[in-house]
């Protein structure tokens, strides 16, 4: 079996200015900065984009994103470019979260504009999948997972593609506190394994991270983490206090 470095990534959506941002990093690099066990993101509000990456310099955690646009420049008011992101040193991020596409409308193939703009810009890409509650309740969990990985994928070419990481979140379970079983969890990322194997071919594959993400705590992790197709977590809550993400990357750095 290919052996993935697990990677863990804290998602802080709209939460903290650019000054508690820099806080919470300068506790994260005194704690995590050198560990070079486990792959490392956070991906702060843009506004902190740039006072995060200053503190990140010189440290093993990377510095990511949580939306881009998928044109360079333009008239986009509003929106930001993979140019502009790179500028400021990210080199991941999240494209697809449930959050944009239930309150921001996004669909398959916006997301997987923005997904080929950010491969070409060299910026990894985390591209979230999941079903809703509904979805799960009416069994279309691995149709609506296969949808969306498929969907956004489009186009992306074998030599890209192993710069990708997948993050499996059901919905049901993000910031609700329930967490899916590590049955519910495998099974998925399994399943989403041997679908990255039909697109890409098998060695691609096994070398593609696949992350879950839902109510991820230093409690339930390492059972998760143990899992044989769960690379990692994409955090929300947790990654918002230094002690639960540093106790997180230690019981990925432990796996
Ligand atoms: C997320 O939004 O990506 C997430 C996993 O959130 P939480 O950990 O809070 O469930």
């Amino acid at each position: 079996m290919a052996s993935r470095k697990k990677l863990i990534a804290g998602n802080w959506k709209m939460n903290k200015t650019s000054a508690d941002a820099v806080a919470l990093v300068q506790e994260l690099v005194g704690a995590i900065g050198r560990q070079v066990d486990v792959d490392v993101v956070v991906c702060p509000p843009f506004t902190a984009l740039e006072g995060v990456g200053k503190v990140l310099e010189g440290s093993s955690v990377k510095l990511g994103a949580q939306n881009m646009h998928f044109e360079a420049n333009g008239a986009y008011t509003g929106e930001i470019s993979a140019p502009m992101l790179r500028a400021l040193f990210a080199t991941h991020v999240i494209l697809g979260h449930s959050e944009r596409r239930a309150y921001f409308g996004e669909t398959d193939a916006l997301v997987n504009k923005k997904l080929l703009a950010a491969l070409k810009n060299q910026l990894r890409p985390i591209l979230c999948v999941g079903e809703t509650l509904a979805e799960r309740e009416a069994g279309t969990t691995l149709k609506v997972v296969q949808t969306q990985l498929e969907a956004g994928l489009d186009g992306v070419s074998k030599e890209l593609a192993s710069s990708i990481i997948v993050a499996y979140e059901p919905v049901w379970a993000i910031g609700t506190g329930k967490v899916a079983t590590t049955e519910q969890a495998q099974e998925v990322h399994g399943f989403i394994r041997g679908l990255l194997t039909k697109l890409f071919g098998e060695a691609l594959a096994m070398r593609v991270r696949i992350l879950y993400g839902g109510s991820m705590k230093p409690a339930n992790a390492p059972e998760l983490l143990a899992q044989k197709d769960i690379d990692g977590g994409l955090i929300g809550g947790a990654s918002l206090e230094a002690r639960s993400f540093v106790d997180l990357v230690n019981a990925a750095a432990a796996k």
